[in-house]
């Protein structure tokens, strides 16, 4: 019998690798891109727009949900696909990350961590045990361990304590998930930019064993040209076999750089957020569509696109709604920027499988320099 979730390979250009998850909620094509629906919904869009922009599988975050609406409550609903109208494979964070970046008067001991909800200075508690036990009543199909960074820059000492304090997490992630057909559990590879402590990071993970691996600790402000030299070596410590997933990434040329390092999979909010706040991602690069040179623009944002924004509307439309705070401008704006993502990454599937990823890369970024069409 085949196993419930698998990752098969189709083909590999240099380090880039393009195949499919197999999950009892559906396939997962990649490189992926997992839009990110923190509070139960992607901003602005509609589910079955969601799917409509070409997506397999959403993100969602467990600090949000654990605190609102809780995971006692979404699982008495019936889960998170139910709840959010999903049906296909839905990927937790850890609460990890969040907790740090967002939650007040945080305590950090070798047991876990415990927080006040930034939503009502209530008190609350995480640890590899209850991560674990929300992302099961949330029902997710790809569940992250708990693990804990610091930001870059930080020092050595700082970063090599905490690694192997979340490679002790990792371990109770493990047995605290115990064995469920059909539901993955994946680990996360931590040690910021050192070479050494990456290496360590993997060997700790890869002896315990995991269905996926994530790239941890990166796009915490460290730049791209630093991310990259370590996407240079940090991916190739991690299984081969497994799908590899780089966390909180990116920009459009973040991401082709990435894939180009051997990752599969990744989510960012970057396309809904900027959505939200007028700014759209092309081909030829990034439009402020409150730009006043837009008003009496009857083109469309990208005539390449073949979203509802670009196709049904103008340039000028697009500008009134922004400066009228209408609610449409962030829907349109955040379907074409998810559009223009996916479309990304189905360019580097099919140029992947046909061994012409270096010249799709060359095109992506020659396009990518001309920059935006001349006003009228
Ligand atoms: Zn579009």
């Amino acid at each position: 019998m085949a196993e419930l979730f698998n990752f098969e390979m189709s083909a590999q250009d240099g380090k880039a690798r393009t195949g499919v998850i197999h999950t009892p909620r559906g396939d997962i094509r990649t490189p992926a891109f997992m839009p990110v629906g923190t509070a139960a919904t992607v901003k602005a869009m509609m589910p079955e727009s969601v799917r409509a922009t070409g997506a397999d599988i959403l993100l969602g975050n467990t600090y949000h949900l654990m605190l609102r609406p809780t995971a006692e409550r979404i699982d008495r609903l019936g889960g998170l696909h139910k709840f959010m109208n999903w049906d296909r494979p839905i990927l937790t964070d850890s609460g990890g990350f969040q907790v740090m970046s967002l939650a007040g008067l945080r305590k950090l001991t070798e047991q876990g961590v415990t927080f006040k909800s930034h939503i009502d200075g209530s008190k609350h508690e995480l640890t590899p045990e209850r991560s674990m036990e929300i992302q099961r009543l949330l029902g997710s199909d790809i569940v992250m361990c708990f693990d804990e960074c610091p930001a870059l820059p930080a020092d050595r000492d700082r970063i090599a304590e905490s690694m192997r304090l979340s490679m002790r997490w990792a371990e109770r992630s493990r047995d605290a998930f115990g064995d469920r057909p059909g539901h993955a559990l994946f680990g996360i590879q931590q040690g910021g930019l050192e070479k050494d402590f990456r290496e360590e990071s993997a060997a700790a993970l890869t002896k315990v064993g995991f269905d996926g691996y994530a790239v941890g600790g990166l796009a915490v402000g460290e730049g791209q040209e630093a991310m990259f030299s370590c996407l240079d070596y940090a991916p190739d410590m991690l299984p081969m076999d497994k799908p590899r997933y780089l966390m909180g990434v990116g920009k459009p040329d973040d991401i082709v750089g990435a894939v180009a390092r051997g990752i599969d999979m990744m989510d960012c909010v970057l396309p809904s957020r900027s959505g939200r706040t007028g700014q759209a991602f092309t081909r030829h690069g990034v439009v402020n569509i409150k730009n006043a040179r837009h008003q009496d623009d009857p083109r469309p944002l990208d005539e390449g696109c073949s979203c509802p924004a670009c196709r049904q509307y103008s340039r000028a439309y697009l500008h009134h709604v922004f400066r009228s705070n209408e609610m449409i401008s962030g829907m349109l704006l955040t379907w074409h920027n998810l559009h223009y993502f996916q479309d990304i990454m189905a360019g580097m599937r099919e140029s992947i499988a046909a061994g012409t990823f270096a010249a799709w890369q060359a095109d992506f970024h020659e396009t990518r320099a001309r920059g935006d069409i001349e006003p009228l």
